[in-house]
């Protein structure tokens, strides 16, 4: 079992991030027994090189209504891989006719449909089957994540698909305690009266759900998982860059057996099929995860029919580091924090902020880990770190280099664009950076952390929350007292204390401020797909 470096016992479930042992940047993981035997199984069963190159030759179609169709306007986008730059895969362009029908499915599937017939029961063992499903084929679904992102395919398989495994399971799990309240109620102008007052919690109905490319199958299932499990009927929209998994999940579902319409897949872009969908008059409710810019777009489309709306939007995540912390995991932890999967996570800790004593130690430990990253396509094992998503993501990540540059911040680590081909940005440090710089306010959505030192904790907590933001926090100290006033007194949806990045179907998650409305996972996010319906019933 590879070596764990967080000062803190073991947990059973999954952890993922990166240590210095033996000298080079590793990724580490671990599972329990279940799950590496799972895996194993999931290894032999589905030796995924055939499978994956046939799926993904494929002209990819959108499914509404349990068929797979062309786009009404016969029109097809690329997905690329990243890596290359190459075109992948052409994909079926979805977009405002495409949206009807899968909406129109929806409403059929939701209101006239076996679906809502089904006890919890029943629809808690299809999302288990789903599940099932979904790590029999885990190899398969680890490459194509690999192929269309440009993730680590050793990442795709030890987080992104078992992490989505684990959240069908989860929520299958509720969709049997799925329960209101019985409520005293008092009623002081109906003297002697007595009444028999319960709430009922029942699913809000057609839910579009627009989801980003960052993690396209692990933000799929945070969106399936609860809003099936409670009832509900979807249509998704993966994003325009990933499309791969969720459209290989689509015919997962039809394998599990889930009836026509419950869950369409229409991929297609944002400014076209996905706003089509957040304004659609029929869609009880939008989930959203993606830029806080297209959240308040969402938003005003939502408007219109004033549908329930959840959002998980952006981060510049502050990362604390005090001078009292056992060095050599706080330095591992701030590194992951911020190049895990490149950097492209909303929580990613990019604003590393250091006790000015040790302050020197641990920039020269993140940069240490930042060279060390081997950065490479995500098909080869060896490397650490893929490319970005995009050009477009390149572009927009470069760009944020020369600005810190131009305004006077130092590159200790990286700074610039790897190699001449592909979307591969260099591990960077930046030092020298203040609290006016872009690069310091904007999220960068790369593999760039700014690092600041500071004296006073009371002036830290200020400069900590002093962002639009409010989605996750990092704390490394010994001190269980700071440790818990210090997440006490940071304005953010996560904090993590003395680790980073750690998920759990289990665990909320959300942003305050303009990070979000509303939290995934949990038994919270059952709130976001369910309707209260209160029933007084005179005795
Ligand atoms: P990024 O900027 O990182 O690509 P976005 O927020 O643009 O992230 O994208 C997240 C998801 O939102 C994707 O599925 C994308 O297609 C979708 N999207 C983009 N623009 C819109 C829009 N105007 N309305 C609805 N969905 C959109």
């Amino acid at each position: 079992m590879p070596e764990m470096r967080y000062n803190f016992q073991q947990p059973p479930q999954l952890l993922i991030g990166f240590s210095v042992a033996r000298g080079s940047l590793r990724l580490h993981h671990l599972t329990s027994a279940r799950q590496e035997k799972n895996m194993a199984t999931a290894l032999k069963i589905a030796p995924p090189e055939d499978k994956v190159s046939r799926f993904v030759s494929k002209t990819h179609k959108i499914l509404i209504n349990g068929k797979w169709a062309d786009a009404a306007s016969g029109k097809t986008f690329p997905t690329y891989n990243p890596a290359t730059g190459e075109v992948l895969a052409q994909v079926a362009e979805g977009d405002r006719e495409d949206i009807n029908r899968a909406v129109k499915a929806a409403r059929t599937a939701f209101e006239n449909g076996p679906w809502s017939r089904l006890t919890p029961s029943e629809r808690a063992r299809l999302i288990y089957k789903l599940a099932d499903l979904l790590e029999d084929n885990l190899e398969e679904f680890a490459e194509l994540e690999s192929l269309d992102n440009g993730k680590p395919l050793k990442v795709a398989r030890a987080a992104d698909v078992p992490l989505a495994v684990d959240l069908f399971r989860y929520m299958s799990g509720w969709a049997t305690k799925i329960e209101g309240n019985t409520i005293p109620i008092s009623v002081p102008y109906a003297a002697g009266a007595k009444f028999l007052a319960y709430t009922l919690r029942e699913p809000v109905g057609v839910v579009g759900q627009i989801i980003p490319w960052n993690f396209p199958l692990l933000m799929a299932a945070w969106k399936l998982g609860p809003a099936l499990a409670t009832g509900n009927t979807v249509v998704l929209k993966p994003a325009e860059q990933t499309p791969l998994t969720a459209l290989r999940l689509g015919e997962l579902f039809q394998e599990a057996g889930f009836p026509d319409g419950v869950v369409n897949i229409v991929p297609g872009y944002g400014e076209t099929a996905g706003a089509a969908l957040a304004a659609h008059p029929d869609v009880d409710k939008i989930a959203f995860t993606g830029s806080t810019e297209v959240g308040k777009l969402i938003l005003h489309a939502a408007a219109g029919n004033l549908k329930k709306v959840s959002l998980e939007l952006g981060g510049k995540s502050p990362n604390v580091v005090f001078a009292d912390v056992d060095l050599d995991s706080a330095i591992a932890g701030a590194a992951s924090a911020i190049f895990f999967n490149h950097g492209q996570c909303c929580c990613a800790g990019s604003r590393l902020y250091v006790e000015d004593s040790i302050f020197d130690k641990v920039v020269d430990g993140v940069a240490e880990h930042a060279n060390k990253i081997k950065v490479g396509s995500g098909q080869d094992d060896s490397n650490d770190m893929g490319p970005l998503v995009s050009a477009e993501q390149l572009n927009r990540v470069c760009g944020y280099l020369e600005s810190g540059i131009s305004e006077g911040a130092r590159a200790v680590a990286g700074g610039s664009r790897h190699g001449d081909k592909g979307y591969f940005v260099k591990p960077t440090v930046l030092v020298n950076t203040n609290e006016k710089m872009k690069v310091v306010r904007e999220e960068i959505f790369g593999p760039v952390v700014t690092a600041i030192p500071f004296r006073d904790p009371a002036e830290l907590v200020k400069q900590a929350n002093n962002s639009e933001y409010g989605l996750a926090a990092g704390i490394w100290t010994r001190d269980i007292q700071k440790a818990h006033r210090l997440a006490s007194q940071l304005r953010a949806g996560t904090v993590w204390i003395n680790c980073y990045n750690i998920f759990d179907a289990a665990l909320p998650f959300g942003g305050y401020k303009q990070s979000g409305w509303g939290r995934e996972m949990g038994h919270e996010v059952l709130e976001q797909y369910t309707e209260v319906k209160a029933v007084c019933a005179a005795l």
